[in-house]
């Protein structure tokens, strides 16, 4: 037999749509069973700002030309605050982008 129990939504109410809290502290508090939500998980990935790593990804594509002469030879200007790993490198992508530097002209622009 199995520990697992089976919970079916339509016969027990949603313990989210009872309490005024967030439905996380709720969650927490309680033995109820937690839902997850696909609409919601969506919601949140669709959401701007939330995957910092797809901005990025963007920004750097949209910024491979300088704006002053047109070439491609642009650098990422980042900030000082990257993650390091274990052997003291910067993880890559873990720093600010901040903006870019043309390597032709030296036209800088934020992003
Ligand atoms: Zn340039």
């Amino acid at each position: 037999m199995s520990d697992l129990k089976v919970y079916w939504p339509d016969a027990e109410p949603a313990i989210s749509e009872a309490t005024p809290t967030s439905p996380a502290e709720a969650r927490a508090g309680s033995n109820e069973p937690e839902i997850y939500s696909f609409a919601e998980w969506v919601d949140k990935l669709n959401r701007p700002g939330t995957n910092s790593a797809a901005l990025r990804a963007q920004r750097l594509n949209a910024n491979q030309t300088c704006p002053d002469c047109s070439r491609a030879g642009v650098l990422p200007l980042m900030l000082n605050d990257g993650r390091m790993d274990g052997s003291g490198r910067l993880v890559p992508g873990s720093a600010t982008l901040v903006g870019f530097r043309c390597q032709t002209c030296s036209y800088e622009w934020p992003f």
